[in-house]
């Protein structure tokens, strides 16, 4: 078997298109705030991708760029006028952030309703009690290359390799709430290819270039890899090897391509979602 490939930059592409037709006819302008606290350079790559891609959303909103000395409490401050600032729909704060700020106190700083990147404990918290709210824009650009692919995922026994905050439990709950039959797995999983054999959809998102196996993917199975690896060579790599899964799997994503571009564009749909929802446009479930 050769797996068909869920073309995610396809995918996101059409999905962007049809937001940026959705934006022009609003009568106003989302507002994105983009915060990047100093110049780690995969953080830089990303804040550019998404402002840029906002903007040809037709997005308003820009990226404030603040030294990497910029103290937590000042970073707060910026937080709270952001906040209180009615043209501003959406905050994100690039991770990871210097050492010297307390990650948490900055995601609990940003008001849940602007929160679109869904890290906040109350977006968590609502996702996993299966009520609307703005979910992290991995996970759930997940679920939509799911769907546009066609994969029946309810009943179905779904493996989520990575237990992280900002990927695999978030994706676990959204598999679990779509009906999937879900393992969690993680660095502590004895006999991980066991595991992963037995299900019928695998999303990797572990960081380990490669760890999945052709022979851990059942015929058929569903394969989206989150994973972006850099390899000494400089090109990028993901979670599976996707030459030897492609000979199994029945749906695969490719690195890059899959999952990154969804990553953008759904911020860009939660970031609509958000304003609709605050401007009172017809509020509706992320
Ligand atoms: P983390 O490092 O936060 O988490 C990694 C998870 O994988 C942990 O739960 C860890 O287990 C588990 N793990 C690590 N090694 C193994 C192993 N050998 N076997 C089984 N489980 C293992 O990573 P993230 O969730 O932040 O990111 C995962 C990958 O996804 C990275 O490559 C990252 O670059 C990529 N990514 C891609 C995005 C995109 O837009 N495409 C967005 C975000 C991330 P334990 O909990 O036991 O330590």
């Amino acid at each position: 078997m050769s797996a068909r490939i869920i073309d995610g930059k396809a995918i996101a592409a059409a999905r962007r298109e049809r937001l940026a037709a959705e934006v022009a006819t609003l009568g106003f302008r989302p507002g994105l705030a983009v915060i990047l606290v100093g110049d780690d350079p995969a953080s830089s790559v990303y804040v550019r991708n998404k402002q840029k891609a906002a903007v040809k959303a037709g997005f308003a909103g820009g990226t404030e760029r603040l030294p990497a000395e910029t103290s937590e409490a000042a970073l707060l401050a910026r937080i709270a006028a952001l906040n209180a600032d009615p043209e501003v729909d959406g905050i994100l704060v690039q991770l990871p952030l210097p050492a010297h700020i307390r990650t948490q106190a900055v995601i609990e700083a940003i008001d849940p309703a602007k929160d679109v990147d869904g890290f906040h404990p109350i977006n968590v918290g609502r996702l996993v009690t299966g009520q609307p709210s703005l979910v992290a824009c991995t996970p759930k650009g997940v679920m939509t290359l799911l769907a546009e692919a066609g994969v029946p995922v309810p009943g179905a026994r779904a493996i989520v390799l990575g237990r992280s905050t900002i990927v695999g439990r978030p994706v676990a709950a959204l598999l679990t709430l779509a009906d999937a039959t879900v393992t969690l797995a993680h660095s502590r999983t004895r006999d991980l290819a066991a595991e992963c054999r037995r299900a019928e959809i695998v999303i990797a998102a572990v960081g380990r270039p490669e760890l999945v196996r052709g022979d851990w993917i059942a015929p058929g199975a569903a394969v989206i890899d989150v994973g972006i690896n850099r390899r000494p060579d400089g090109t990028l790599t993901g979670d599976v090897a996707f030459g030897e899964a492609s000979a199994h799997a029945g749906w695969i994503t490719p690195v890059p391509g899959g999952v990154g571009p969804m990553t953008i564009a759904t911020l860009l749909e939660n970031t609509l979602s958000a304003a609709r929802a605050r401007r009172g446009k017809g509020a509706r479930a992320a």
